[in-house]
């Protein structure tokens, strides 16, 4: 079978499409033909080596597909169902995977792999910012960035299904109208003069109940002074590199703020917890309160393509990769 592996850290050229023999299904594990894949950000760190990992790695952290056999002890899944998932270890980059069971969920009928490629990783995302690391009450006003985003889209539609008023932040007019038609109330372009001042206008001079940044390092500071007094800033990514350090009196300049850099992975270890978040995101899907954006596709073998795009914010919505 054919597979993405990495030998070194660094660019998209550092990507190889190579051979592997077919995955062996060991006890607990299920082995899956995969149909679709997540591209996600988190992917480019991997591949960067921000994530450090041993060679030759794989990478990729969400896919779906059809189980074509399970091993010893699996009794909840059978050949023939369909799959997705979004775990650890990075490896999803691949026409075949055997992977624990027990991180599987199984695809609802109105659910297609496509979807639930584009969706898993980052609908899960937006329901542990929402529901978790803030849970957002109707009529909180929250700022997102990336809002075109694949994160973003879901997060802004998710948002408005809860009563919540979702402030995006894009980089040009167009995705700023793909985010306003993807559940945000306002969009503010991400390098507006006055940004905070907008912020606050928006907010009746309070500021907002949290900030859900993925960008980072370069709008740490703007986002604290966006927040109203005692609002939560949740620093979830690093689209423009790692966060710098800092002195928590920032915090209390600014009205007794809160912090958090929270991670998907921590929200979702418990299978119960993958459930909840699975069967609130599938519903919300089946509803149509969220829909979910494929902003465009690559051949696996392309993805070296997909990550240029990624990281040069050419894309919108969620990218699957096609085995
Ligand atoms: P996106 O589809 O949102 O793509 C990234 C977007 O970030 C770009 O399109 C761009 O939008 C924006 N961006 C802002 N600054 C930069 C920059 N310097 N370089 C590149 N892009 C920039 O990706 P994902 O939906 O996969 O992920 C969104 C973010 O969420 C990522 O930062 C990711 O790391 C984070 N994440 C964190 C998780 C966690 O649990 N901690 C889980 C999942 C995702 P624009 O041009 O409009 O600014």
């Amino acid at each position: 079978m054919k597979l993405i592996q990495i030998n070194r850290h660094g660019g998209p050229e550092v990507l190889e499409w190579a051979d592997a023999p077919e995955p062996v299904v060991g006890s607990g594990q299920a082995l899956i033909r995969q149909t679709a894949i997540g591209l996600n950000f988190i992917d480019t760190y991997h591949r960067s080596g921000l994530y450090p990992l041993a060679f030759p790695a794989g990478l990729g952290m969400e896919a779906a597909g059809i189980v074509e056999a399970v091993g010893a002890g699996v009794g909840a899944l059978a050949p023939g169902d369909r799959v997705a998932y979004c775990s650890p270890p990075p490896g999803a980059y691949a026409e075949k995977r055997a992977l624990a069971a027990e991180r599987l969920v199984k695809l609802p009928a109105g659910v297609s792999e496509r979807t639930a490629a584009a969706a898993m990783l980052k609908g899960l995302t937006a329901w542990y910012l929402l529901r978790r690391s803030y849970p957002a009450r109707r009529g909180d006003s929250v700022l997102a960035y990336a809002a075109a985003g694949g994160v973003g889209l879901i997060l802004g539609q998710w948002a408005r299904s809860l009563g919540v008023r979702a402030i995006g932040v894009a980089s040009t007019a167009e995705k700023a109208a793909l985010a306003r038609a993807n559940g945000y109330a306002e969009v503010i372009l991400a390098d507006a003069p006055g940004f905070v001042a907008r912020v606050r206008e928006l907010t009746g001079g309070e500021g907002v109940a949290a900030v859900y940044d993925s960008v980072g390092k370069l709008t740490f500071t703007q986002s604290l002074d966006c927040l109203r007094k005692h609002g939560v800033m949740v620093s979830y990514g690093n689209a423009s590199g790692p966060v710098e350090a800092f002195t928590p009196l920032e915090l209390s300049r600014r009205g007794s703020l809160y912090v958090t850099r929270p991670s998907l992975f921590d929200f979702i270890a418990a299978r119960a917890d993958l459930e909840e978040g699975a069967g609130e995101l599938f519903a919300l899907i089946a509803s149509g309160a969220v829909k979910v954006h494929i902003g465009q596709t690559y051949p696996l073998a392309e993805t070296a393509r997909a990550h240029r795009d990624l990281e040069g914010r050419r894309t919108t919505g969620s990218t699957v990769l096609l085995p």
